[in-house]
């Protein structure tokens, strides 16, 4: 610790010369002149404590921070803002050395804003794949990284083009200038004794004292043990089973129980019910007298779970106000019994300041109304948003899973159209379709293969697993807007068949080698649709699904097609299907563009906001996206 020892040294100086000064006999003059020498000295060292005194708070708060386990990127954030804000430097970032099949490349983990301006910055963000390092085409970088040593230099401009080849040195130099940066430090940063990434410090100074190359190797090192608590964190979380906020047990320990209990109540044939439930106005509680309060309500329905669970059931806080209780050997009657008693006892708590809260309940029974537990999860959070759209505070049953549930709609359909032969699919993909669907147990996993192969024959880019990633997505907006089951269940329909029209579309153009006309663009676009019709019509289970499909390239401004329709004359379904599928398509290659990241993607969808969607529906898009693990 270089610094440290240095104050010391600083002390010790300071003392050698009081006693100096203090000591003997000296003439007016002598003793007038080490006064001023004295004063000057003090004046410096004073300086130099004062920064070490800086440096040292910096360090505490990285310290705090690193302790509260927040976020790494927040404590990377912290870091860099405080190296630029406290310690006088210009700016400062810290990069994440990384590879893929296209060579080395850099991302960046955490960056201090302003001095390049903020679009050299929104450019690191935006685009952290496209930092190509030339693996690196400053030599003494590269010995630098393998020595693990600190490198300063003041050719920035050789630096940035290593990294960003879009700027032109005549640029770059411009933008150096005006910032007045003169010199940066490159410290490279190990983790697991390899190469992890690197700090650079944009200085105005020329050139760096080895004190503050000492502080800044210092730095460096609490910027590793950062990393390193961050992921002994991540490992810790992994393997809890518990919520910290509730001592309830989480999402991850639920899942792994519900499937346990499955398999125990299918050998012994015994139902277990779970419950649902959901604190009502949490939003409120949050805006009216903040957030602590909102926890304190959190709180106080995991009390009442605690307290009324018997041993053996599970009671698990799910994430944000929802909780699920599993009750072992319990049937539906049961469960309402005990379900209602929670209600009762929810609505009786009288809290500080908040006063009564209430919360809205949903209940189902394994081997009672579903045999499948996504399926039983899904009733009963349809139940759950039963009792929300009943005004609240109250207890529904979840519906048994009648004759014609969404998934028997959907594989009736597709063997109708498969048997038909409605859509030209060659034999291949046709009898592999043909034999899924007449495999037993009809079950949700089957549905998706299904669609997913049906996509392919048209889109080469479509990648499997996607239809089951829309049908998911598409449910939990439906469900931000209180959409009845009824119409999420077709919702879900029209999610597997929306594009099948795309099956038709007629060969002469599609094989022509000539620019397409007017024309035949107009075909491309509305084809589609009319086909869909075509195929779907005579099969009268999906007659309700039709309008939603024709309907699904209308814009919320009105210029989409085929009829220019606008706002609310769109179906809420065909405006999900619309942001649902433009999601997923930007995650795709496409001939004229790259696949965007899901960030990228998410910026767009924004962009969007009022043209062709409303900006509800893109708000309650990007909140579910960054919410559930979609
Ligand atoms: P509803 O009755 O329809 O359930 O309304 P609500 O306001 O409870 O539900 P909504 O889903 O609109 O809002 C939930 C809010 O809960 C949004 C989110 O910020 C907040 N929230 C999520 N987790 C926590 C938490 O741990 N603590 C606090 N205080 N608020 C949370
Ligand atoms: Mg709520």
């Amino acid at each position: 610790m270089g610094f440290f020892d240095d104050i010391k040294k600083i002390k010790t100086q300071i003392e050698n010369i009081e006693s100096t000064v203090y000591s003997g006999k000296q003439s007016l003059m002598e003793v007038y002149e080490r006064n001023a020498r004295l004063e000057a000295e003090i004046a410096a060292r004073t300086r130099d404590l004062d920064t070490a005194n800086r440096q040292m708070l910096t360090l505490q708060h990285i310290w705090d921070m690193m302790n509260s386990s927040k976020p790494l990127t927040n404590v990377l954030s912290a870091i860099v803002n405080s190296l630029q804000g406290e310690l006088g430097y210009l700016h400062s970032c810290i990069a994440k050395t990384d590879s893929d099949e296209n060579g080395e490349f850099m991302q960046l983990l955490a960056c201090s804003g302003e001095l390049f301006g903020d679009s050299f910055v929104d450019y690191f963000k935006c685009q952290p794949c496209d930092l190509r390092l030339k693996p690196h085409s400053i030599e003494e970088l590269v010995s630098a990284i393998e020595n693990g040593t600190i490198y300063q230099s003041e050719n920035i401009v050789d630096l940035i083009s290593s990294v960003v080849p879009d700027f032109s040195a005549q640029v770059l130099t411009k933008i150096i200038e005006k910032t007045n940066t003169k010199s940066y430090i490159f410290i490279p940063l190990a983790y697991k004794h390899s190469h992890f990434g690197s700090l650079v410090v944009f200085s105005s100074r020329e050139i760096a004292t080895e004190t503050e190359l000492n502080f800044l190797s210092l730095f460096a090192k609490q910027i590793e043990l950062a990393i390193t608590i961050a992921d002994l964190f991540q490992a810790v979380k992994e393997q809890a089973t518990t919520d910290g906020m509730t001592g309830l047990y989480n999402r991850r320990y639920f899942e792994e129980f519900i499937k346990k209990e499955a398999v125990r109540a299918n050998r012994q044939n015994q139902k277990f019910t779970v419950i649902g439930i959901d604190l009502d106005h949490l939003k409120k509680i949050n805006d009216v007298y903040g957030h602590n309060y909102g926890d304190i309500a959190i709180k106080a329905i995991a009390d009442v779970l605690k307290k009324s669970c018997r041993s053996i059931d599970i009671a698990a806080r799910m994430g944000g106000e929802e909780f699920n209780v599993i009750l072992s050997g319990v049937d539906s009657q049961g469960g309402m019994v005990f379900a209602e008693r929670i209600r009762k006892t929810v609505a009786g708590i009288e809290l500080e300041k908040i006063g009564n809260i209430t919360a809205s309940i949903g209940v189902g029974t394994y081997l009672e109304h579903s045999e499948d537990i996504d399926e039983l999860l899904e009733l009963v959070d349809h139940a759950m948003y039963e009792s929300k759209r009943n005004g609240r505070n109250r207890v529904s049953l979840a519906k048994h899973i009648s004759e014609t549930s969404w998934q028997e709609v959907a594989i009736d359909t597709f063997v109708n159209i498969l048997s038909k032969h409605r859509i030209p699919l060659d034999i291949k993909t046709s009898k592999l379709l043909s034999k899924k669907l007449q495999e037993m147990n009809i079950n949700n996993e089957m549905l998706y293969q299904v669609s997913d192969a049906l996509v392919s024959t048209y889109n080469p880019e479509h990648t499997d697993g996607v239809t089951k990633k829309k049908i998911l997505l598409a449910s939990l907006i439906a469900k931000r807007f209180e959409l009845p089951k009824d119409r999420v269940d077709k919702l879900k329909i029209a999610i597997l068949l929306y594009d099948i029209g795309n099956t038709m579309l007629p060969k002469e153009i599609l094989s022509k080698k000539e620019p397409l006309s007017e024309e035949d663009k107009l075909t491309i676009k509305q084809h589609p649709i009319i086909a869909a019709r075509e195929i779907l019509e005579p099969i009268s289970a999906v007659v309700d699904i039709i309008p939603i499909i024709e309907k699904h390239h209308e814009n919320w401004n009105g210029s989409g097609y085929p009829n220019n329709l606008e706002g609310e004359n769109i179906p809420l379904e065909s405006q999900i299907i619309l942001i649902v599928d433009c999601y997923f398509a930007l995650l795709e290659n496409r001939p004229y563009r790259k696949a965007l990241s899901k960030e990228e993607a998410i910026k767009v969808i924004l962009e969007d906001s009022n043209s062709k969607w409303s900006a509800k529906l893109a708000n309650e898009f990007v909140s579910v996206i960054n919410d559930e693990e979609v």
